[in-house]
């Protein structure tokens, strides 16, 4: 009996740690991860199972790069179209400002559930491209506020109470 008990704590033991180790994340975009995560309780958002459901968090030298144009981070999936790598361009660490910018904006992709973008150049987080990541860092923590209370992963909640909310009174006048 007391074997038992020692081999199914063994076991836990073991699955834990096997999924604590699933997600590998790069050090230089870990503290930016820890600060987005603080965000995500703030708003009440679930972070937690999603984020071992990736692989990796990694900063890579593999993405597009010319003088003209850049792909600065992206989510890559696998061949079911999930999500398993969030990966951010090394020229990015030039500059901590954009770092963070664009740290921000793929966590966002993922976490927030952006699909999309929400403009072209418009200074904002979600922005396909900015002009100025130096416009958005000084004003941080606003930006930050409408990367969050805009996501679509906020919309889609506020959708479901205001549905559970008419249903609810459309019983009480039944
Ligand atoms: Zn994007």
């Amino acid at each position: 009996m007391k074997k038992s008990i020692i081999t199914l704590f063994g076991l836990c033991f073991v699955t834990l740690t096997i999924a604590q180790n699933n997600v590998k994340i790069d050090g230089r975009l870990k503290p930016h991860l820890d600060t987005f995560f603080e965000y995500c309780k703030e708003y009440n958002i679930e972070y937690h199972d999603k984020l071992f459901e990736l692989k990796n968090i990694d900063i890579v030298d593999t993405l597009y790069l010319t003088p003209k144009s850049s792909t600065l981070g992206m989510l890559t999936r696998d061949k079911n179209n999930n999500v398993e790598n969030i990966v951010i361009n090394w020229v990015v660490l030039l500059d901590e400002e954009i770092l963070k910018v664009v740290a921000f904006h793929e966590f966002a992709h993922y976490f927030l559930e952006y699909e999309k973008h929400i403009c072209d150049d418009c200074g904002k987080i979600m922005a396909v491209v900015n002009t100025s990541y130096f416009d958005i860092a000084k004003d941080w923590d606003n930006q930050v506020e409408i990367l969050f209370k805009d996501s679509p992963i906020l919309k889609k909640r506020k959708t479901v109470a205001f549905f559970n909310q008419k249903n609810r009174q459309s019983s009480l006048t039944n």
